[in-house]
């Protein structure tokens, strides 16, 4: 199971202080078993946006976010009340927000950290990747992670080493930052890269001490025999 933080509501709100209106979009798999998601999530979400005068366009869970044909198939009927948002906050892990971004070309405000995959996941993963950091910046690369689409981990912009849209260390590979511009242009949103992003805090990939003592994350030491 992958599990997942909350961003502090204070930092959620300094992301979409230029948005007026937002679509919430869970996802009913892991985030449940981590208390990070679910119906009441989304619900009381929904209500502290609209307690800080944002209008919610609609609210969502869909089984996992880490399938993009899931995404395609269920998201139909609220595709208007998605058209309406500015952007969309997800709750979801790094490779649901991926998934989403894919999928909906709109800007995915990632709600939660991933931590660890915790093993396997049990479902299908496409061709998104998540190097589980701990602080995640999706809705500043178009949908497209830095930490595993450049191996480089480069968070500002690609290397002298780029190549015809291709990385230095394999000319078969899509320089991951070309693909991250490619992403942003597509969303109408390139002066997202003007945004400086710090460096990487290796800090956060470890659980919190709260998260530490949770029973989920005893529940992979404990012996019970
Ligand atoms: S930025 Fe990348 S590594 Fe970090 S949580 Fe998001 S998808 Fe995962
Ligand atoms: S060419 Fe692109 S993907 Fe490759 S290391 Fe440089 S920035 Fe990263």
């Amino acid at each position: 199971m992958v599990l997942t933080e909350f961003k502090p509501v204070e930092e959620l709100l300094i992301k979409l202080k230029d948005e007026k209106k937002i679509f919430i979009l869970g996802c009913g798999g892991c985030t449940e078993g981590a208390n990070t998601g679910g119906k009441a999530v989304l619900a009381s979400t929904k209500e502290k946006l609209e307690n800080e005068g944002k209008i919610v366009t609609g609210v969502m869970e869909i089984d996992f976010l880490c399938q993009k044909a899931l995404i395609r198939a269920r998201i139909k009927p609220v595709l208007d009340e998605i058209k309406n948002a500015e952007s969309i906050l997800v709750f979801s892990c790094g490779i649901g927000v991926q998934s989403t971004s894919a999928v909906l070309v709109k800007v995915c405000h990632p709600a939660l950290n991933t931590i660890t995959f915790g093993g396997i996941t049990g479902t299908w993963q496409g061709t998104e990747r998540c190097d589980t950091c701990g602080d995640c910046i999706l809705d500043y690369t178009g949908g497209i992670c830095p930490y595993t689409a450049c191996p480089k981990k480069l968070e500002n912009g690609a290397c002298a080493g780029q190549s015809n849209g291709k990385c230095e260390t394999d000319p078969e590979r899509d320089c991951g930052w070309e693909l991250i511009y490619k992403s942003l242009k597509k969303m109408n949103k390139l002066d997202i890269l003007n945004k400086f992003i710090p460096p990487r805090d290796y800090s956060k990939i470890l659980p919190s001490p709260a998260l530490g003592k949770t029973r989920l994350w005893a529940l992979d030491e404990e012996e019970i025999i």
